[in-house]
């Protein structure tokens, strides 16, 4: 353990939203703190802040008023930077401007000891280029915390190319000795959480823009089946839609334009608007005194099925251990009354349109050398060949299947159904008992009739049903997908480990799951399928699938067969 005493002095720069709860964040883990800030009065303004938030805390009984007087009495102003001589660390929490924390590292680096850590909190800007101008760049790292500070329990600790391991050890010791959650991050766009974060929202735009389901309805689902605390247009609303949206086009430029992190048009739109979100009482929604809350789109009342009929084929499924959902609804059907049945599919049930299957039966391709070469013919695709399969479980009702989504639409199954049934597709849900909503998409041209069959049977287990549009993925599937995959490959490219990317969206974001853990439960494969779904749907690199997804399902396979 590196952890700094409490004895030693920590100086804070910038007395702001930030800096004032990172002041209180090191004065309640008992250390001297000096806050400095360049605009009069701010430093009174943020102590003054600090008391307001301990006095609530007193209040409610949650503090001592003498725990609130001693805390307060270690926060010391300061008026100048020579004031600062004895601290051992200082983190900054100055404006996002590169020039200004540039100038801000300079005079500090004249003003402290030697072996004095300088720290920032910059959200977006590189660790690196922060103390690439310093004589001593390898005391510089990034200490970033989430708003508001003294609540937030993750700490990014970021490492650019000079920062000493030492100095980044001690810092997340510290930070650790503060009650903190800390995590090591690599010095890139958006660290880990901001990053991970991205297709939260920028997947919902898409959602959104190819009218796939509206604002509500896309809450609605992100909240009820993925047990997220606020939908994604909602949360776009409190952070400010033209914060959201400096913040997604700096981590789409430091990517140099990748189109995974491109800013949505619709959001641009609502920023040149003016609707801001709550702050401007106009954004994704009406926050008007008058204004009526818009609902999620619902299925109306369908029949209860007698029966269901479970479907599945020994061959893709017998062994693989892969999570299966339907398994769940079974259960549910059973304790509505529901009987369940089963049946195996036949024996040559063979994938349709299986996007990573090669192409099947004689199909003739010219050779290699082309002109004149001898056709050559790819084999017929089996079972034993393809990329590995997983459970997946059809629920058979009266004149249509019911499928969760893997990524392709459901006029368009990528299996093929041996009674050509119509096929519904629904969406993921974090815990199929706990959701009280499913929400499922139904093919362009299938009779009303099937809509209710598809509704009738999940209204039945209690849920209320939500219609969405045939797109590839649905909502949640889709959303948790690209978080997935996102949060794989910022492991793959370095950034951090398998661990603390699930650590930095539960406790820096508030998921109610880690996006890697999701996926494992989910199994790899499920996650590779969706992406490749949408990959060859849209033909955008938008979804290329991560590297190691291929790589932990293999793994997560040779597991189940040892
Ligand atoms: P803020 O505007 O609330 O506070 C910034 C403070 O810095 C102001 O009081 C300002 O007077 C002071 N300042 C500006 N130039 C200065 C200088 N040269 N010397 C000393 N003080 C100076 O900003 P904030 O939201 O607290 O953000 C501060 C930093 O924290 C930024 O780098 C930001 O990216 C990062 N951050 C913000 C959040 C957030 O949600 N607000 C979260 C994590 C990180």
């Amino acid at each position: 353990m590196t952890s700094l005493p409490t004895s030693a002095t920590i100086a804070v720069i910038g007395a702001g939203t930030m800096g004032a709860g990172i002041a209180q964040v090191a004065a309640a883990a008992g250390h001297p703190v000096l806050l400095y800030d360049i605009a009069v009065g701010a430093v009174a303004k943020g102590i003054a802040g600090v008391k307001v938030g301990l006095d609530k805390l007193v209040e409610r009984q949650k503090m001592s008023a003498g725990e609130r007087d001693a805390l307060m009495g270690r926060i010391k102003p300061v008026d100048h930077l020579d004031q600062l001589a004895g601290a051992a660390l200082v983190i900054e929490a100055v404006i996002e401007k590169l020039q200004v924390k540039h100038e801000i590292l300079a005079a500090l680096e004249r003003a402290v000891k030697p072996d004095a850590i300088l720290a920032s909190n910059t959200s977006s800007l590189s660790i690196t280029e922060i103390g690439a101008h310093l004589r001593h760049p390898e005391r510089v790292v990034g200490m970033h915390f989430f708003n508001p500070a003294p609540i937030m329990a993750l700490v990014e600790v970021v490492t650019g190319v000079a920062t000493a391991p030492a100095v980044a050890e001690t810092v997340f010791d510290t930070a650790k000795a503060w009650g903190k959650a800390p995590v090591y991050a690599k010095s890139t766009p958006g660290f880990i959480a901001n990053r991970i974060a991205r297709p939260f929202y920028g997947e919902a735009l898409k959602l959104l823009e190819e009218g796939a389901a509206d604002v509500a309805t896309i809450d609605a689902i992100m909240k009820d089946c993925g047990g997220f605390r606020m939908g994604p247009f909602e949360l776009m609303d409190l952070i400010g839609i033209d914060v959201n949206f400096l913040v997604t086009k700096s981590v789409w430029e430091a990517f140099f334009h990748d189109p995974r992190y491109q800013p949505s048009l619709l959001q641009q739109e609502m920023v040149a608007a003016g609707r801001h979100g709550r702050k401007t009482k106009r954004g994704w929604y009406d926050y008007h005194p008058s204004a009526e809350k818009p609902v999620p789109k619902e299925a109306p009342p369908g029949p209860k099925p007698k029966t269901i009929v479970l479907s599945q084929n020994p061959a893709l499924a017998a062994g693989r251990g892969a999570y299966d959902p339907a398994a769940d609804l079974a259960v549910l059907a059973r304790e509505a009354g529901i009987g369940v049945t089963f049946e195996e599919t036949a024996p040559d049930f063979q994938p349709l349109d299986d996007p990573f299957a090669p192409p099947r039966g004689g199909t003739q391709f010219a050779s290699a050398s082309g002109i004149g070469g001898e056709p050559f013919e790819f084999k017929p695709s089996t079972a034993e060949d393809r990329f590995e399969p997983y459970a997946e479980t059809t629920i058979g009702l009266d004149g249509c299947r019911v499928r969760l989504t893997r990524g392709t639409t459901g006029h368009e199954p990528g299996w093929r159904e041996p009674d050509d049934l119509p096929v519904v597709l629904y969406d993921l849900a974090l815990d199929y008992r706990a959701t009280p909503r499913i929400a499922i998409a139904v093919p362009a041209g299938a009779p009303r009739t099937v809509m209710l069959t598809a509704a009738g049977f999940f209204q039945a287990l209690g849920k209320r049903v939500t219609l969405v549009e045939d797109v590839p993925g649905l909502v949640a599937m889709r959303i948790l997908a690209m978080l997935a995959n996102e949060a794989a490959d910022a492991v793959y490219r370095g950034v951090c480990s398998e661990a603390d990317a699930d650590t930095a969206t539960l406790k820096g974001l508030n998921y109610p799951a880690g996006p890697l853990a999701w996926g494992k439960k989910l199994g790899w494969h499920r996650i590779h399928d969706v992406m490749r779904g949408l990959s060859l749907y849209y033909g955008d690199p938008r979804y290329r699938v991560a590297p190691p997804i291929r790589r932990w399902e293999h793994a997560a396979e040779a597991a189940r067969n040892a």
